[in-house]
């Protein structure tokens, strides 16, 4: 089934974009020795609730969106609210302290994965504890790092995760810190090798100490199969599944 579903002549079929990434998932995930089942975020931002809607139907329930603004608009859409009662937002985008007290509102918010300071982890726990503890489960989060080195990119230096995830599970009591997330270099030439972004983060994992089960969340719509082959347990897919993306 076809539908129309974005502005631009494009259209796309949703369920068949999930399908395909899926099955692409299902046939890497075979072949590698770790046995922790791999998590599919469909990054649907700048999409409408439609394309949501239609992912849903698929069986899909992990979604990742950016924008606070447009996170809310979705989390609280009336037809999302009555129709996926049991979709999991993940929060991915770079997260100002102002605007914690929305995320940790939402209904259905699952995880952060961008903390990337120990003000940040603290602004978001107390938070969590004031408004939401009382419901009975800790907030998932995850810690972004910064392995490209970008100054652009938000996320911790490699060298300050261990320190980070220490303080947050000694402190943080509101959070259940489940493990790693990176972003790297867009557009990296695999050619070269491996990518140097994951080979960071899988070091930084390493650098933790009981990190036999940390989440790590790396590889997009270009590179989740090579991201799985080399240890992703979470990819954040959006333009396979959902198409082209119009920049913001
Ligand atoms: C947009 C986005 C993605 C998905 O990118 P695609 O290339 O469309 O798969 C993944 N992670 C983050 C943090 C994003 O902002």
């Amino acid at each position: 089934m076809f539908k129309r579903l974005s502005t631009m002549t494009e259209v796309v079929d949703v369920k068949a974009g999930l399908r395909n990434v899926l099955e692409r998932i299902a046939i890497v995930s075979k072949n590698r020795a770790q046995q922790k089942p791999v998590q599919l975020v469909a990054v649907s931002k700048t999409k409408p609730v439609e394309a949501i809607l239609e992912a849903y139907e698929e069986g899909q329930r992990h979604f990742g969106e950016n924008y606070v603004q447009e996170l809310q608009d979705k989390a609280n859409d009336p037809v999302i609210l009555e129709k996926c009662k049991d979709i999991k937002w993940h929060f991915i985008g770079h997260l100002q302290s102002n605007k914690v007290k929305k995320i940790v509102k939402l209904p259905n918010i699952y995880m952060v994965e961008t903390i990337d300071s120990q003000k940040l982890a603290e602004t978001v726990n107390s938070s969590w504890e004031k408004f939401r503890l009382n419901e009975g489960s800790k907030l998932k989060v995850l810690i972004q790092v910064n392995t490209s080195g970008e100054e652009n990119k938000s996320g911790v230096d490699p060298k300050e995760v261990s320190d980070l995830y220490d303080f947050m599970n000694e402190k943080c009591t509101a959070l259940e810190t489940v493990g790693l997330m990176t972003i790297g270099e867009y557009g990296y030439d695999y050619s070269k090798g491996p990518n140097p972004d994951f080979i960071s983060l899988l070091e930084c994992a390493k650098s933790i100490k009981g990190n036999e089960s940390l989440e790590l969340s790396f590889g997009m719509s270009d590179d989740f199969e090579r991201a799985i082959e080399m240890g992703s347990t979470n990819v954040r897919v959006g333009s396979s599944i959902f198409g082209f993306r119009a920049k913001k």
